[in-house]
């Protein structure tokens, strides 16, 4: 496979919280030339739109319907990527704490799955795409031409989301956070967070985010 130039190629990229998969997955998409979706921007949406409309959290008839009619949109802007959820731009929602305590039992709701799932499945349709999550190489793309699973150990992930987010002196609450959040991604009983068979596992404790790019890159390119 000729990845330079295989405008085709699916990527998927699956992994924990904080593991670097966005950051590595746009670099390598852009340069590869193909196009990039976080799929966490999606199950963080519908979260955004569940404490929005104050709907219940044990409602799953109303959330899989919510995620169903889901109209999302990615926007290139100067400042990176918006997302539109029916219209309105929410992407500075994504990332509030509120968002982050309930997006883990969101996504565990398996009607949510099935909408978001059947809209990747769409969005990847048709030509190339570098896509990062839990259930991308396992359950969205499983045919995908090439499957990573990054990793880091939780203490090393919590740091780097703690600096990100400005957040260091409340180093022990963001590494609980991620704990719990690992927790239910992993035990869920629909699309559980694991790697697929045939997925190449990377571990980025003592990586940069290049040495990563880099390693995926080669081992694309051998294939
Ligand atoms: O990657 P990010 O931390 O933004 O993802 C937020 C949450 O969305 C995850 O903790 C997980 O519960 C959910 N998710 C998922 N499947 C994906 C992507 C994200 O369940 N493909």
């Amino acid at each position: 496979m000729k990845a330079d130039s295989d405008c085709t190629l699916k990527m998927a990229i699956d992994g924990p919280a904080a593991s670097g998969k966005s950051i590595v997955g746009r670099e390598i998409a852009r340069r590869l030339g193909l196009r990039f979706l976080d799929t966490g921007t999606m199950y963080r949406a519908i979260t955004w739109e569940v404490i929005r409309t104050d709907v219940s959290l044990d409602d799953a008839c109303e959330l899989t319907a919510m995620a169903a009619h889901a109209n999302m949109q990615l926007v290139s802007s100067k400042d990176g990527d918006r997302l539109l959820l029916n219209g309105d731009d929410i992407t500075d929602m994504l990332r509030l704490p509120e968002v982050d305590a309930n997006v883990s039992a969101v996504s565990a709701l398996s009607g949510v799955r099935r909408a978001l799932v059947a809209q990747q499945r769409n969005i990847a349709a048709n030509s190339g795409i570098v896509m990062c999550g839990r259930d991308i190489g396992t359950v969205v793309l499983p045919d995908a031409g090439a499957k990573i699973f990054l990793t880091a150990s939780a203490e090393i992930r919590a740091k780097r989301r703690a600096i990100e987010a400005g957040q260091e002196h409340d180093l022990q609450r963001v590494l609980d956070d991620m704990r719990r959040r690992d927790k239910i991604d992993s035990e869920r009983e629909d699309s559980p967070l694991h790697p697929a068979d045939d997925a190449t596992i990377i571990c980025s404790d003592n990586l940069t985010v290049e040495d990563v790019v880099l390693q995926i890159l080669s081992k694309v390119r051998a294939c």
